[in-house]
């Protein structure tokens, strides 16, 4: 089941957002009939950044102890998204 949290219901919203920012509407619609795998990936690199921007991810590590539980509720994600955004980065991931 897929559960659909705030969280993830915000990542989309960051997702859609960034697909209207990075994709020019004439690209964006010819894509929609066979979406395009590098599209799909910018959206989400972008929605990633805005969510957890790799700064501040450095930044608060040390001062929380790079714990992923604490971490994901200081920028509003899950534990799950946080332990890949700190595995991505090559940083430490404790617990
Ligand atoms: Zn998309």
């Amino acid at each position: 089941m897929n559960e659909y949290t705030p969280e993830r219901w915000q990542f989309s919203l960051f997702h859609e957002a960034s697909h209207f920012l990075l994709h020019p509407v004439g690209s964006y619609l010819e894509a929609i009939g066979a979406f395009d795998d590098i599209m799909e990936r910018q959206a989400n690199i972008a929605a990633t950044e805005a969510k957890m921007p790799q700064h501040w991810v450095r930044k608060l590590g040390p001062e929380y102890k790079w714990n992923p539980g604490l971490m994901a509720k200081r920028f509003d994600v899950s534990i799950q998204a946080m332990r890949i955004r700190l595995k991505e980065l090559g940083l430490p991931v404790l617990y």
